[in-house]
């Protein structure tokens, strides 16, 4: 019977002396165990490695205890691959001594591989081989308790792929899948270590920085980042481009329990693709009131086209060299109810995502189209077109609907289309392009220069113009700028290509005379007009040919941005309610207080725990020019944070009050004698009149 059990390979039986020497070991098992040397006279422990945990208990231990034993699981080494087996074992008793043990162990180790391999698959994502989100969750929760134990603090990244919705729709879901996997490794090369990259679905990813809080450094990071998944990736002899947004929050100041964390870092996700994509956030307090009114707006927007509330603005564009306007741009408005007029920066982008953009940019094509067709013959009308609205199958038709509907000719509609339309040749995006051209529409592409500019594009679409977008114009006329040569480029190409290139935004002299001096033959912007109501508009028009003079300040100001924002500053025992008045990486000017000696510490508080200590250098009445004894880093929004913060806890304990609201000095803390001290500098007599100010703002 027992020999059976043997032979069919289910287990096999050992036995030992007192000393715990083999004395008997199943043929079959011999030689996978003990190999060419077998297993007898050998020292039972010694067949197997030793175990790995130190919380088991090892086999020696059990066999020194010369007690029974059951399913005890070892492992041993065999030619370089590991075994594992399950070893039981009954004492020997010989009138009443212990003679050895009886026993028999089982090669368990198939068994116990795809146990493993099923725990690897549920806890990894099977396409990028990271960590998925039940594991990443696991591991954030696990990690932040560890964390809070010993105070230290902990990021979370979250990282969102730009536009690679459209790589999957254009070029298909298993080249989606390729550029994830390419999206992954390279993730797994900028933070170093696989174990803390989760893809928690989709094209979004979560990585996780245990005992890191810099902001600094997670900024650089975080920059990385954006880079390194911001290069061209090739798929199948496709080249495609993406780009990548993060948020990141850290505990404990933007939330100790893994939910709260992650959900703040989402939401500075969501603020980095808001603010124009390819950037990175830190969350911030306000970002949950943020979510909180854009959810409201996303609501009133419901409704706003059934009741009326849009408009739409017209603004001039004008031929540079004869100051006659030969367009113009349909803009539309919201005017909201109760909180008037609305710019489209704020609501297109949320009629995107909500998909209540189809309903709005029919709305303003039809009308547009309808109102020009009124106006003189050489006026020509541009319609913003949404990536979302241009991917639709049906919008060629309706295009030609709202042309047949209005008696507008084709030639005067302008389309305007922005470069996220296409990330790779082929595919729909071509059709379209025929499509629209095939109805005799011009095609604009507009905000040229903010995203990933590439002149391939204007090679082989067939667009009639470029729009320069004006955060291209405006950094064209700053020392050592680059723009200048690319705008000199893009207008040859575009005169050689046959196409019309309008500059935008121009506010300013220096920005026109450059314009006109690198050729660009129109121009859009405040010096010549602001986008106005369609009946002022008519007015205009009505003289025929309408002129207009270039209006404008000389030069464009790039002075640093003042700013009246309240903050305090703590001196001694003392915190004093103050206005910032300019920050840079390295200081700040503050105002508020009198008689404040050159050389005075400060710890200034930015709010939201962001503590740092400085020093007056210089003081002129009521304001203090400060340096910070540690530089401020970029908040990846164009504006700057300290590196690290205090909770808030701490800081309500030393007596910091909760907001920089207070109204004169406050006493932080109380002095051993229980009575006031007296602060050490007055308030400005106009001091009042700054807060108010910044107030106002
Ligand atoms: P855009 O198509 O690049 O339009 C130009 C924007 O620049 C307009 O802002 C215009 O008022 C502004 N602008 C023109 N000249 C100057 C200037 O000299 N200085 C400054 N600071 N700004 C100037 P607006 O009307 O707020 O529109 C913003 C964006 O919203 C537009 O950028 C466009 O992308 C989008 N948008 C507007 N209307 C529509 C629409 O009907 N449909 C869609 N899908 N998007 C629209
Ligand atoms: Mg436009
Ligand atoms: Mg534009």
């Amino acid at each position: 019977m027992c020999y059976a059990f043997e032979d069919i390979g289910l287990g096999c039986f050992w036995s030992t002396d007192a000393t715990g020497r083999v004395t008997y070991f199943s043929p079959a098992a011999q030689t996978a165990l003990g190999g060419e040397q077998g297993c007898i006279g050998r020292s039972f422990n010694e067949l197997f490695l030793p175990s790995e945990g130190e919380s088991e208990r090892s086999l020696p231990f059990l066999m020194t205890r010369m007690r029974r034993f059951e399913g005890h699981v070892v492992r041993s080494e065999r030619a370089g691959s590991i075994l594992w087996w399950s070893v039981s074992a009954e004492p020997v008793m010989v009138r009443g001594a212990f003679a050895g043990f009886l026993g028999h162990c089982e090669d368990i180790t198939s068994e116990r591989r795809s146990a493993e391999e099923s725990s690897h698959l549920a806890m990894h994502d099977a396409l990028t081989g990271l960590i998925n989100r039940r594991r990443m969750s696991q591991l954030l929760e696990r990690t932040l308790t560890n964390c809070a134990a010993q105070g230290s603090p902990c990021a979370v990244m979250m990282i969102d792929l730009d536009r690679f919705k459209q790589v999957n729709d254009t070029l298909g879901h298993a080249a989606g899948d390729a550029l994830l996997k390419q999206v992954a490794e390279r993730l797994v090369r900028v933070v170093g270590n696989k174990e803390h990259v989760a893809r928690l679905g989709g094209d979004e990813f979560q990585v996780i920085f245990p005992g890191e809080e810099d902001r600094g450094i997670l900024g650089g990071i975080a920059t990385d980042i954006i880079a390194v998944a911001s290069q061209p990736y090739s798929i199948d002899g496709n080249r495609c481009i993406i780009g990548a947004s993060v948020g990141v929050a850290i505990s404990p100041f933007d939330g100790d329990g893994s939910e709260e964390l992650v959900r703040n870092a989402d939401l500075a996700l969501y603020a980095a693709k808001g603010g124009g994509r390819g950037g990175f956030r830190f969350f911030i307090k306000d970002l949950l009131k943020a979510a909180e009114d854009r959810r409201l707006l996303e609501e009133d927007l419901r409704d706003a086209l059934e009741r009326g509330e849009f408009e739409v603005h017209y603004q001039p564009v004008v031929r540079a060299a004869d100051n006659r306007v030969v367009g113009v741009e349909a803009l539309v408005r919201w005017n909201h109810p109760e909180k008037g007029m609305i710019s489209p920066v704020r609501f297109i982008p949320i009629a995107e995502e909500s998909n209540l953009i189809k309903g709005i940019g029919e709305w303003v094509l039809r009308r547009a189209c309808a109102e020009a067709a009124g106006w003189p013959g050489h006026l020509r009308v541009a319609v913003n077109v949404s990536p979302v609205q241009f991917a639709d199958e049906g919008f060629p038709a309706l295009v030609a609907n709202a042309l047949a509907s209005s008696g507008l000719e084709p030639a005067r509609l302008e389309l305007e289309i922005t470069e996220s339309v296409f990330l790779q040749e082929g595919g729909t995006t071509n059709e379209r392009f025929k499509a629209l051209k095939g109805l005799g529409v011009r095609l604009a592409l507009d905000d040229f220069g903010t995203g990933y500019s590439s002149l391939g594009y204007l090679k082989n679409a067939p667009f009639d113009k470029i729009k320069i977008d004006q955060s291209f114009v405006r950094g064209a006329t700053e020392a050592g700028s680059r723009n200048r040569a690319i705008i000199a480029a893009i207008d040859a190409l575009a005169k050689a290509l046959d196409m019309e290139t309008t500059a935008e935004g121009v506010e300013s002299f220096d920005q026109f005379d450059l314009m006109k001096s690198l050729d660009v033959t129109q121009v859009q912007g405040f010096i010549y007009s602001e986008a106005i109501a369609n009946e002022q508009f008519e007015r205009e028009i009505d003289s025929g040919v309408w002129v207009i003079e270039p209006n404008g300040p000389a030069l464009q100001r790039h002075d640093r941005q003042a700013m009246f924002r309240r903050i305090g500053v703590i001196h001694d025992e003392h915190y004093y309610p103050v206005v910032l008045r300019n920050l840079s990486a390295s200081g700040a000017l503050i105002e508020g207080l009198v008689g404040v000696p050159v050389g005075t510490k400060f710890v200034v508080d930015l709010g939201e725990g962001q503590l740092t200590v400085s020093t007056v250098r210089r003081s002129r009445k009521s304001q203090q020019g400060l340096e910070f004894e540690q530089t401020l880093v970029a908040d990846g929004n164009g504006g700057l944070c300290t590196r690290s913060r205090v909770s808030s806890y701490p800081l309500a304990a030393a007596g910091l009050p909760a907001n920089t609201r207070v109204d004169g000095p406050h006493q932080m803390g109380r002095r051993e004698d229980g009575k006031a001290s007296m602060p050490a500098f007055g308030m400005a007599s106009d001091w009042n009149g700054a807060m108010k100010r910044s107030e106002d703002d």
